[in-house]
């Protein structure tokens, strides 16, 4: 079992497969990004990790202790052959569940196989139920591609169906309800994720951060929530929900304070970005390069005594600024090279 300096057990493992994406979503990709990240999608940099090294990586964390992998990016189904690579990491031993965060724009086509690769579950990024909204802030994306992709995902098994909605002042929080009774309609679980500062989105920052506090009020509004109990280490809350006006209407909600919540006393994970550096936080500098051992053909204990030195490096917690200002011009961070 992996343990940090604060008690802490590791035992979850985000791998983010890829930097590229086919959307630009403006809070996470807006223009300003050029280098390695293509719409097309195509892998065109060496730096980026083989399946390959990302196996010979798990397969020496899964006796150390991690159980729980999820894949993520930039976009993994941009990335070719990805069934694959989860065939590989759901057959090493030691490795209980394997999940995958996507836009859903190739998800239709993707889903039947990856769930019979041992794909368990999904959560799909939606931040808008209007489809010419959803393009603008997707930066290009299509809603009827991502909401089949979604379907097919159901239809794959691959549940509970989460869908990641990034709330923002003057964008799309008018459509915070919407997305409420559109879960209770389909029983998918939608988690409210409040908007985090990086390098590259300072001004939607500023402009649109909506505090998790301020969330719940306005879910107050129309709706009872009551708090489940499952805590576990993440930073999402999960709430029953049901309409006032319709109380035989449920569903489960999540509210995810990444940034006014410290969730730190209870983070499980460590990160793996696209170009192999293990990085115990997400929101800290701190990380331990991976990739010439995983060039050089480290040995299985050379690698599990990195994986030792990233969990050793682990800080106690995050400090992202709760000011909009600083916290934006402080971020050390792009998300999709890291993982988001
Ligand atoms: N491309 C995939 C997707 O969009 O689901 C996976 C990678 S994306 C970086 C993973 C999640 O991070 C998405 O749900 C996205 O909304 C969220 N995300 C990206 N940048 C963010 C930011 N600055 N603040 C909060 N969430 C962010
Ligand atoms: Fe791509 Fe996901 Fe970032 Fe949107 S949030 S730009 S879909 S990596």
């Amino acid at each position: 079992m992996l343990k940090d300096n604060y008690g802490r057990s590791i035992d979850y493992l985000r791998i983010s497969v890829t930097d590229r994406c086919n959307l630009r979503c403006v809070y996470c990709m807006p223009d300003t990004i050029k280098s390695g990240c293509h719409h097309d999608g195509k892998i065109a940099s060496d730096s980026v990790l083989s399946y390959e090294e990302i196996l010979r990586f798990v397969r020496a964390a899964a006796p150390l202790g991690i159980k729980k992998v999820r894949l993520t990016g930039g976009e993994p189904l941009v990335r070719s052959l990805i069934h694959e690579l989860i065939r590989g990491i759901k057959s090493t031993e030691g490795i209980e569940e394997l999940s995958l965060t996507t836009n859903g724009q190739r998800l239709s086509e993707t889903a039947a196989l990856m769930a019979e690769c041992g794909l368990d579950r999904v959560n799909v990024s939606l931040d808008s139920l209007q489809p010419q909204r959803y393009a603008e802030i997707t930066q290009g994306g299509s809603l009827d591609k991502a909401m089949a992709g979604i379907e097919a995902a159901r239809a794959a098994g691959l549940l509970p169906i989460k869908l990641n909605m990034v709330p923002m002042s003057g964008v799309n929080d008018d459509e915070i309800e919407a997305f409420i009774r559109f879960g209770i309609r389909t029983g998918y679980q939608i988690r409210f994720i409040e908007l985090m500062p990086t390098v590259v989105n300072e001004h939607i920052f500023n402009k649109g951060f909506i505090g998790s506090d301020e969330i719940r009020q306005r879910i107050e509004k129309e709706f009872l929530l009551t708090p489940l109990k499952v805590r576990k280490h993440g930073p999402a809350r999960y709430f029953n929900v049901m309409s006032r006006h319709e109380p035989r209407s449920a569903g489960v909600i999540g509210i995810i304070n990444a940034v006014t919540c410290r969730f730190c006393t209870q983070c499980n994970r460590l990160r793996l970005t696209s170009d192999g550096r293990l990085r115990p936080c997400l929101y800290s500098n701190i990380e331990v390069g991976l990739c010439s051992a995983l060039r050089t053909n480290a040995s299985k204990e050379d690698l599990q005594s990195l994986i030792i030195q990233a969990v050793d490096l682990k800080p106690e917690r995050h400090h992202i600024p709760e000011d909009a200002a600083s916290a934006a011009s402080g971020a050390p961070f792009i998300m999709s090279g890291i993982g988001g």
